[in-house]
């Protein structure tokens, strides 16, 4: 059943047998929290509101589909971040989960820092007026101009991803005549998923260098050398979309294993440990996140642990969220457009967007909920597939959902939980435009990505 994951997350719930769905629920109006943005509830006619704004309103203004994204949620998780690790660590929020400037100014005013993997993310990050020194820049191919850009804009850290990378920012670092601050990613043999973990010898993947065979060891040794940089710690991302503290036991334990034999070889204590992300949230009430206060305590109780063991004072320590601060703050808003009921089957519910706005049940077979958004009904559940208008059977965005069966075109369904890896995976396919991002904050709405056009289309063909 095993797919290569992607960073931005493996198949999701994959534990799960193949044909899973759960029994309809009890109340098919009821609005988990766990799954929904914080401001989501239903007005007295049953129209769910989201931050005091109803969604039909937000249809009218902002046209559909669209993510409807609640501001005050996304602040105040990234607070509840920044507040579980203290000042002892630091929280970067992976950017690639969504990105935008409002969110960089957000994030800046919350006090997070931030992780980019590409040219594009950190002029994004750089427009909005994030610090340099508290952005992260990642990747396994960094180009040179793109390396070049990052250090003379002084990123605080590089997060170097192979022997051939340590060379490279060495060389631009002095040539620019600076001393870049790195972090060197390793590859523990851990792969984390959803409810296990892995552990093998090597490690297949494309990511960091391996602790195996002494290679992780080989590479502190040369970055060392080179006068371009200042090693000022060890990285490890294990997975993602991860709900078992396990995996991050094992890894940890692994790179303070690193830290030790270079204590020992060198007479060095490299200052800083990066965990990396991948802390799961709910798509579905099936899952049961934990919060960042348990997961802060978890991670630097472990960390403090095996420094103990090792006899290391406790590095500093930081963590990269990406899905569990901006997943559960969005949702899309879709208008049906038809509903084509398969005799003895499923209900088939078209939606005016699909797989180019959410690539990740067709990428990974991810699970979503999903609800009727404009209107409360008593009528009995129907089992649906929520389907999209590209030219593909596989662009489907929830494989598995109950829904009234009153269902009818012109009603809006939500899909929660989209925040993250849905606009910033988001495609042009059969040339849909990509829907807006519209912030929504104490009574009002604004637009933080706008909808693109056929002229943004055109634009990019030049005939
Ligand atoms: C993708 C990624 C993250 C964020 O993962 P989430 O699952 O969104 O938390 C953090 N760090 C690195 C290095 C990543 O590649």
């Amino acid at each position: 059943m095993s797919r290569s994951a992607h960073p931005a997350g493996p198949r999701h719930a994959d534990v799960l047998p193949e044909g899973h769905y759960s029994a309809p629920p009890a109340d098919l109006n009821a609005l988990d929290p766990k799954v929904w943005a914080r401001t989501v509830g239903r007005d007295e006619h049953g129209v769910l509101t989201v931050g005091g704004i109803d969604v039909k309103q937000l249809a009218e203004e902002f046209g559909t589909p669209a993510y409807i994204l609640d501001e005050a949620d996304f602040r105040a998780r990234a607070r509840a971040w920044r507040t579980a690790f203290g000042s002892d660590a630091d929280v970067f929020y992976a950017g690639k989960a969504f990105l935008s400037r409002a969110v960089v100014r957000w994030l800046h005013e919350e006090g997070l820092n931030l992780d980019v993997c590409s040219g594009g993310e950190l002029a994004t990050a750089l427009s909005a007026g994030m610090p340099a020194d508290r952005i992260a820049f990642h990747g396994n191919n960094k180009s040179p101009a793109e390396i070049e850009r990052a250090v003379r804009a002084g990123v605080g850290r590089i997060v170097l991803d192979s022997f051939q990378e340590i060379v490279r920012v060495a060389h631009i670092a002095q040539s620019l005549g600076k001393r870049q601050r790195v972090q060197i990613r390793i590859t523990v043999g851990v792969e984390a998923h959803t409810h296990e973990f892995i552990a093998t010898a090597h490690e297949d993947q494309k990511f960091g260098i391996p602790l195996a065979g002494g290679q992780a060891a080989e590479a502190v040794r040369r970055a060392l050398q080179l006068d371009g940089l200042e090693v000022i710690g060890i990285h490890s991302h294990i997975g993602s979309q991860i709900f078992d503290m396990s995996g991050f036991e094992v890894a940890a334990h692994r790179v303070v294993g690193l830290l030790r034999e270079i204590r020992d070889e060198h007479g060095i204590e490299l200052p800083e440990i990066d965990l990396g992300g991948g802390l799961g949230i709910a798509y579905t009430s099936d899952d049961d996140p934990r919060e960042p206060h348990e997961i802060a305590k978890a991670l630097t109780e472990i960390v403090t642990r095996e420094c103990e063991a090792a006899r290391l004072s406790t590095p500093r320590i930081s963590v990269e969220p990406g899905r569990a601060i901006v997943g559960p703050t969005a949702f899309t808003l879709y208008e049906v457009g038809t509903v084509k009921p398969l005799e003895g089957l499923r209900t088939y519910v078209s939606v005016d967007g699909g797989m180019s706005d959410n690539i990740r049940t067709a990428l990974y077979d991810a699970e979503y909920s999903v609800a009727l958004a404009s209107r409360g009904s008593d009528a009995e559940p129907m089992l649906c597939r929520v389907v999209g208008k590209h030219c593909e059977s596989g662009d489907i965005v929830v494989r598995d959902a109950f829904l009234p069966g009153d269902l009818a075109p012109g009603d809006l369904i939500a899909v929660p939980a989209t925040g993250a890896y849905c606009r910033s995976m988001a495609s042009n396919y059969n040339h849909v435009l990509r829907p807006p991002v519209v912030a929504v904050d104490g009574g009002g709405a604004r637009v933080i990505v706008r909808r693109e056009t056929e002229e943004d289309l055109l634009r990019l063909d030049v005939g």
